[in-house]
C-alpha cells in the first residue's frame, strides 16, 4: 500500500479542483500536507476539512509566480515541519483564445503561472532537500497537452511541453541524492477550470456545450468519461510515495486513453 507516513508534502492550487483531492489522499496516506495557494481563505478552508478528519495539514497563502511567495511559503513549511519531502506543483489556469488575438499580457501571465511557478516551487523545495542531504518526490502537473496541441491553448500547450524538460532536468540534476521527478498528464477532468472552459469554447466553435464535451474534449478517449480527480490524486500517490529513481523523469498520461505514449 502506498504509504507517506511523516512526509510533508506542499500541494500548490490545493485549494480546488485537483490539488485539493491530491491534498486530501495525501493526508489520508498518513503525510503532513501544506496547502499552498493564491486563495487564502479556500486554502484554509481546505486544510481545516483534512484536520477535522483526522489528518494534518496547514495552509500557506503563495503566488507561484512571486520568488519572495514561494521561498517564504516553503520556509514557514520548513520552519513548522523540518523539511519537505513532496512537492506537487499543480496551481493552473486556462485562458483560451487564437494566436492571433492572443494578449501578451496573458501569454505572459500564463508562462508565468505554468513556468515560473513550477520552476521556483521546484528550485525552493530541491535547496531544502539539498540542504538535509535527503531524497524526495518533485511531481509537476503537466497535461495531455504536454504531448498534444489543440486550438485557442497556444501558452497552455507550450507551458505543459516545457513541464516535461523542467522534469527530466531535476531528475538529472537531483539523481544523486534520489531527488525524482515526474509529470502527471491528465485528460480532462471536471473542475471549475474545465467548467470555465466549456462555455467558451462553444462560444469560439459555436457547437453547443454538450458538443464541445463529445466532440472536443472526450471525442478520442476509449469510453468518453472524463477524468476524474481520485485517478490523478492516486496516480500522485503513487509517485510520491515510489522509493527508487526507476520512476524518474517520465510523464504518466491518465486521460482514459486520449493520448497513448
Ligand atoms: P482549479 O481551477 O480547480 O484549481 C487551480 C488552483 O490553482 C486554484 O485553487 C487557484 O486559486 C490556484 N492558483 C491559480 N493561480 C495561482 C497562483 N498564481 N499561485 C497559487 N495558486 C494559484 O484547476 P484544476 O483543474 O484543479 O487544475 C490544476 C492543475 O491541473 C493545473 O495545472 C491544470 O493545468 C492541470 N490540469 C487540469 C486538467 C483539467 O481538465 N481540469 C487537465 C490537465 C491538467
Amino acid at each position: 500500500m502506498n504509504r507517506l507516513d511523516n512526509k510533508v508534502c506542499l500541494v500548490t492550487g490545493a485549494a480546488s479542483g485537483i490539488g485539493k483531492r491530491i491534498a486530501e489522499v495525501y493526508a489520508d496516506a498518513g503525510a503532513r500536507v501544506a496547502i499552498a495557494d493564491l486563495a487564502i481563505d479556500k486554502a484554509e478552508a481546505t486544510a481545516r476539512g483534512i484536520r477535522d478528519a483526522g489528518g494534518q495539514a496547514m495552509a500557506v497563502a503563495m503566488d507561484v509566480t512571486s520568488e519572495a511567495q514561494v521561498d517564504d511559503g516553503v520556509a514557514k513549511v520548513v520552519e513548522a515541519w523540518g523539511q519537505v519531502d513532496v512537492l506537487v506543483s499543480n496551481a493552473g489556469i486556462q485562458i483560451v483564445n487564437r494566436l492571433t488575438e492572443f494578449a501578451f499580457d496573458d501569454w505572459k501571465k500564463m508562462l508565468a503561472i505554468h513556468l515560473d511557478g513550477a520552476f521556483l516551487t521546484a528550485r525552493a523545495c530541491m535547496r531544502d532537500m539539498e540542504k538535509r542531504g535527503a531524497a524526495g518526490a518533485i511531481i509537476l502537473m503537466g497535461s495531455v497537452h504536454s504531448h498534444l496541441a489543440s486550438p485557442l491553448k497556444a501558452p497552455y500547450v507550450t507551458a505543459k511541453h516545457g513541464l516535461l524538460g523542467l522534469a527530466r532536468t531535476i531528475a538529472k540534476e537531483g539523481g544523486k541524492l534520489g531527488i525524482r521527478s515526474n509529470v502527471i498528464c491528465p485528460g480532462f477532468v471536471r473542475t471549475p477550470l474545465v467548467d470555465k472552459q466549456i462555455p467558451e469554447q462553444a462560444k469560439e466553435f459555436a457547437i453547443s456545450e454538450e458538443d464541445v464535451v463529445k466532440t472536443i474534449m472526450l471525442k478520442d478517449t476509449v469510453d468518453g468519461e472524463f477524468t476524474t480527480v481520485d485517478d490523478v490524486a492516486n496516480v500522485a500517490l503513487t509517485l510520491a510515495a515510489f522509493e527508487t529513481n526507476a520512476l524518474t523523469g517520465q510523464s504518466i498520461v491518465v486521460s482514459h486513453g486520449w493520448f497513448m505514449q
